[in-house]
Formats: C-alpha cells, structure tokens, sequence
C-alpha cells in the first residue's frame, strides 16, 4: 500500500495527514506550538519548534496508519502563507523568531509608503495591497533589527523563505532552497506577469535576491527528502499556500469556480483562469498554482472575523457553551429580530480594508434574546462573505455559480442556508473537509501518477451537504443594502 503525505503547517499547529488512493484519510498526526506576542500587534514563531512539531506530525501520522516513510509515494506541503523566516544556510539556524502573517509591526512602515503613492505601483507589480500582512515587510524588519542577518547576506549565507522554503530545507537536509509560485506571490517581492523576483521591489525593500530561494512549480519534480530524516528519499511534488491548496482540494479547476473556507477568518477564492485578474475592489490578484509551466491565478478576497464571532459568543458574551451550540440556539428563533452584528473586532478585511472599524451589536430591544444575537452573529459571517463574493463578481465579471465550502463552521446548516439565501447560488460542503491537506496531496499525488489526472479528482469530488437559496433577487439586494448602511456606521 501506498499513500500521499500532506503536511499541513498551519498558524496554530503542524498537521500531516496520509491519504490514500480513494483521497480517504488513513493517518493523521497533529500538534500545536505556542504563539509568542512579544508586543501588542506582533506576532511571533519559534522556526525550530514549527519544524520540529511538523516532523513529528508526520511520525505520528504514520504510526497511526501503522505505515512507514517507505509507504510514502510522495510528499505535498501547504503552509500558513507569509510569515516569514531569516536563517544560516550553514548552521541551518534561524536568526530570529520568524514573523507571522497577522504581525503589524510594519504598519506604520505601510503607512508612509502608501503616503508616497506607492500602493498602486505595488499593486500593479504584485496584485496585492500595501499591508503589514505580507512578507517583504517583514524582511526588512528583520535585515534591519538583526545585523547577523546582514552579514550572512554579505557571504551569501543567509537564507530567506515562507515556510513551504523553511520546511523543505529541513527536509531535505539543507539542499534545496525554493518555494512555488503560489506562496511566492504572497511575499509582496515577485511580480505577477513575470513569475520572478522583481528587482525594483528587492531593492525598495532591501532585500538581496541571493538570499530568496528559487521559484518552482506547484506540482512537479521539486526536491527530495533527505534519507537522515525520512530514513529513504521520498520525492517532494507538491506545494502550495494553505487557501491556494483549498482551491484545489476542492478541485475548483475551472474558471470561474469558488471556494469559501470559513474557520478562523474566512477565505474566498476565485480560480480566474491564465490571465490575472487585478481588483478594482480591494481584492488580491494572486497565484493559484503552476503546474507543467502552466499558470493559474485566482482573486482572494478575505473577512477577518469569521467562526472567531462563535469562540467570542462562547467564551467573552458566553451566551453558549460549544461553538455547535449556537446552531441550535439560532433555530429557536426564525430570524435576528432586526438585530446585526458587524465583527470588526480588528477592522474590516475585503472589500473595506479599514483597519479603524469596530464591531457592533445593533438593533436591539427589550425583545432581542440570546437566539437572536446567535442568529445575527451567523448572518454577519455570512452578510462578510456575500460582501466579498459580490466584489469578485464585479472585479472578474463572472457571476457566480455555486459556492464550495469547508472549514470548521461549515459544519453549521443555519450558516450555510443564510449564505445560499444571501448569494442566490447553492452552497456545497465538500465531502472531505480537509480541503487544504487534500489539495496539497493531489498537488503532490498528480506529478507521480498517483492519481491520472485532474479529471479523474474532478470525478472523485462529491457534496456531503447541498443548500439552495430560498430567496429572490429583491429580498437580496434589500437585505444587503441595510447591511452595507450598518457597516458604514462602524467604519473608521
Ligand atoms: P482554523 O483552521 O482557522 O483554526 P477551523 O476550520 O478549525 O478553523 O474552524 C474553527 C472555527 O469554526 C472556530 O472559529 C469555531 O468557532 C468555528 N466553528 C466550529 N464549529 C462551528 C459551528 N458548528 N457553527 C459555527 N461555527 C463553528
């Protein structure tokens, strides 16, 4: 027998799951590792432990099949996408802690260069927007506060990666320094068209090319694990960022396909063919994957507060006492009473970017229960995401057809059915919920023949929950103007 491994590093834990031919899962192995918040607004992760816990993920993920490194036909990664990590290409040791993708500590940084116009340029060069969240940064935080780092790049030992790079060197043993291309367009450094490092942005962010690792494939001949730490070769075909790798978990192969994954935050993505799609709405024109030289991009919009307002409800209004509780809490009211809630915690994400927002509870009376305030926290993740969903249709000029959905909260039936209602579309879950893992196995599985083709992943998908929208076009467009006319009362 043999398997697919996934290695899923995520912001909170390391996971790896071992898949079989039928895409069932057979092993998983897990682990978390502290969060380290050395100031407000940063964020912070210890290299060595996220290696390590990986590692032992995928041991663990193989005792639980009772399999070996030599049951492993090959390896795909997907990884929390921009944070970053600077080290010693001879020691292998980080220079610091890497810094994680919700870090602010460039905030201001943006700030100014946005003041110097410089937004659109860097958007026409990369698709994205000027914001702390992505790598390039970060780097020069770090080149600037570690002047190891600067005499490393001066012997040309210093390496720089996303965390696909990171681990892929410690996999191989020190030998290969890449990252696909999907993870690479998330570092605010490689342009969009030319699918290289972009010089004119290396040098506004200071960052020396020598150091940054080489840009390959998503799926393909990439590297090889190393016998001193899987015990034989294993070959490591497949790589993509963690939404990147969801889309293609949920085999959205074609143009025009969406996928929604609500956990934490919630991540919509649109698969927009060979051709980049630049948002006029705040959106991200991103890689989705390249494979066989063949590039495929997406738009990304996502909302910051997504199943995050449930673990609030839970544990801050402790109005519930399980993040499932709050769907039987939702029914027993047949709407929110006029209540809404924007969860602008921390600012607003896609379409608004305004980081000044602040959430609110609104409408509220003598009459407003607890099921009510249930019920309208479910309709403001999904009022965030049919937001975001309608920017794309603007920015791409596709409607949509369906939405794909996984994660965490899509586990909720009120969730989904208020999104169908919301958007006008079915909404399917996927059968197999582990979408990221999935995608970064297929992505892994199709360079070896382990699986023939896409068609045959396509054939493979099925919908273990279908929702369709029981609304009309009016109810709709009535329903999200009041919410657009609440969320420009929270605006910054
Ligand atoms: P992440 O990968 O971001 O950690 P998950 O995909 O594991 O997130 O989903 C966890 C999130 O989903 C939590 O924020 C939790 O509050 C929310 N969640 C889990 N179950 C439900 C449910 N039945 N209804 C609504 N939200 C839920």
């Amino acid at each position: 027998m043999s398997y697919i491994l996934s290695l899923d590093q995520g912001t909170t834990s390391s996971r790896a799951i071992l898949f079989d031919k039928e895409s069932k899962i057979v092993g998983v192995g897990q682990h978390e590792f502290k969060q380290i918040f050395p100031q407000p607004g940063w964020v912070e992760h210890d290299a060595l432990v996220i290696w390590e816990t990986q590692l032992k993920s995928a041991e663990d993920a193989l005792a639980s099949a009772s399999a070996s490194w030599s049951d492993v036909a090959a390896i795909g990664i997907t990884n929390q996408r921009e944070t970053i990590v600077l080290w010693d290409k001879r020691s292998g040791k980080p220079v610091a802690n890497a810094i994680v993708w919700q870090d602010r500590r460039t905030a201001e940084y943006c700030d100014q260069l946005k003041q110097d116009d410089r937004e659109s340029w860097i958007q026409k060069k990369t698709g994205l927007l000027l914001d702390p969240y992505f790598s390039a940064t970060k780097i020069k935080w770090l080149m600037e506060e570690n002047p190891e780092a600067i005499e490393l790049a001066k012997a040309a030992q210093l390496a720089i990666g996303t965390i696909d790079t990171w681990l892929i060197w410690n996999l191989s043993g020190g030998k290969a320094h890449i990252t696909d291309v999907s993870n690479a367009s998330r570092t605010l450094l490689m342009n969009l068209e030319t699918l290289d490092w972009d010089q004119e942005l290396l040098d506004l962010f200071q960052v020396p090319r020598s150091a940054l690792a080489d840009i390959v494939d998503s799926s393909g001949s990439l590297a090889e694990s190393s016998s001193c730490v899987t015990t034989q070769p294993i070959p490591i075909t497949g790589i993509a960022g963690d939404q990147q790798a969801a889309l293609f978990g949920q085999v959205c192969f074609s143009s025009g396909m969406v996928k929604n994954t609500y956990g934490t935050g919630c991540f919509l993505l649109m698969n927009v063919g060979t051709e980049p799609v630049y948002s006029a709405n705040k959106l991200l024109a991103t890689v989705a994957w390249r494979i066989g030289g063949v590039t495929e991009y997406a738009l990304e919009g996502s909302v910051f507060i997504g199943g995050a307002l449930i673990q609030w409800l839970r544990d801050e209004l402790r109005i519930i006492d399980s993040a499932l509780e709050v769907e039987s809490l939702a029914a027993e009211v047949k709407d929110s009473g006029g209540v809404t809630i924007i969860p602008a915690f921390s600012g607003l994400g896609a379409p608004y970017w305004d980081p000044h927002a602040r959430g609110a509870i609104m409408g509220l009376t003598r009459g407003t229960s607890r099921a009510h305030i249930a019920r309208a926290a479910l309709e403001g993740i999904a009022f965030q995401v049919a937001d975001v969903a309608s920017a794309m249709e603007e920015d791409s000029g596709r409607k949509l057809e369906t939405l794909q959905a996984d994660g965490g909260a899509s586990a909720n039936g009120i969730l989904m059915q208020t999104q169908a209602d919301l958007l006008g579309v079915p909404v399917l879950c996927a059968r197999i919920a582990e979408t990221t893992a999935l995608g970064a196995a297929y992505l892994a599985g199709l360079a070896v023949s382990y699986w023939g083709s896409k068609k045959e992943l396509e054939e493979g998908w099925s919908e273990s929950r279908r929702f369709e929208p029981a609304s009309n076009s009016e109810d709709r467009k009535s329903k999200m103007l009041g919410w657009r006319k609440n969320v420009a009362r929270v605006r910054g």
